[in-house]
């Protein structure tokens, strides 16, 4: 089996087997990196570091061949740290990325995801300038090499970091830029309104605007929208408005072959679609009708 691409999917970290058990998960997919959360995605609970077998799951993930370096975190999606409203919320907000640093570390992982977060009717210019505030407050008190990658976002409610010009003005504000990427997720980049499916022209314009050396993950997702709508629902492979062919040719892009490609597909009827979608993007070869034995 080809092992070169770079291409895994989120994978859970459950007892009792923590990072153990998303190790072995991404192995039964064929993965070559996967994407975890350090605790549930929905709060900022943390269990200890210690009770997450992450020596285990080093040593088995170095016996398989993943380079820790392209292993991504993703922070819980429950914060916001754009939010000016609330300065009570903010200081636990940056706890916890601070927080977040480390425990990526401590796993040996160099790259953690951040949703920028929502304005909540203040304004995009102002929510970004929260934002870029706390990342230099979070920066500056943080002893890890680990970069924070700023998620590209549909622009569903009061979402900020819609497009290639806010992720720029992000890393061009903050004091600490060596410390940050972006994350380009294809479902949200498409229902902003970019046209995933010219994939050269795509990348050419990030590269513009950003710089493809900034590109830290990209999370490989079809869309259940049509372009523009502002809506983040992801669709598996092939199933969606942007369709296999421009997923596939991105995944596969030689300018990307360094960046880590990350499914976060739904499950079909409690199934995990991943060992499916990884083949087809990695045999480059779409199979009509994969889904059916999911549903059957
Ligand atoms: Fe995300
Ligand atoms: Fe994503
Ligand atoms: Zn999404």
């Amino acid at each position: 089996m080809a092992k070169d691409l770079l291409i895994g999917s989120h994978v859970a970290m459950n007892g009792p087997d923590y990072y153990l058990g998303s190790v072995k998960e991404a192995i039964s997919y064929n993965a070559t990196t996967f994407m975890f959360y350090t605790g549930a995605p929905q709060n900022s609970y943390r269990k200890p570091l210690n009770e997450l077998k992450i020596e285990e799951g080093r040593a088995l993930l170095k016996e398989h061949g993943f380079d820790e370096n392209k292993i991504v975190v993703h922070a819980p999606y429950i914060i916001n740290p754009a939010n000016k409203n609330r300065p009570d919320l903010l200081e636990l907000t940056n706890k916890t990325l601070i927080s977040e640093l480390r425990r990526t570390y401590a796993f040996g992982a160099k790259i953690l995801v951040l949703h920028p977060g929502n304005h909540l009717g203040l304004g995009a210019e102002e929510a970004i300038q929260t934002l870029v505030e706390n990342l230099d407050t979070i920066f500056s008190q943080d002893g890890t090499d680990v970069r924070i990658a700023i998620e590209t976002m549909a622009g569903n409610g009061s979402e900020i970091g819609t497009g290639c010009e806010d992720a720029k003005k992000i890393l061009d504000l903050c004091h600490y830029p060596e410390r940050l990427g972006v994350c380009l997720d294809t479902c949200h980049v498409h229902d902003a309104g970019y046209n995933v499916n010219e994939v050269d022209d795509l990348l050419a314009e990030f590269d513009r605007i950003i710089g493809l050396d900034r590109l830290l993950v990209v999370h490989v997702n079809d869309s259940k929208n049509i372009r523009g709508a502002h809506k983040d629902r992801h669709e598996n492979l092939g199933y969606g408005e942007i369709g296999f062919e421009a997923l596939c040719k991105l995944a596969n892009h030689p300018l990307l072959r360094d960046v880590p490609k990350i499914l976060e597909t739904p499950y079909i009827n409690e199934k995990a679609p991943y060992s499916d979608e990884i083949r087809m993007l990695r045999d480059e070869k779409f199979i009509d009708g994969w889904k059916d034995k999911y549903l059957a």
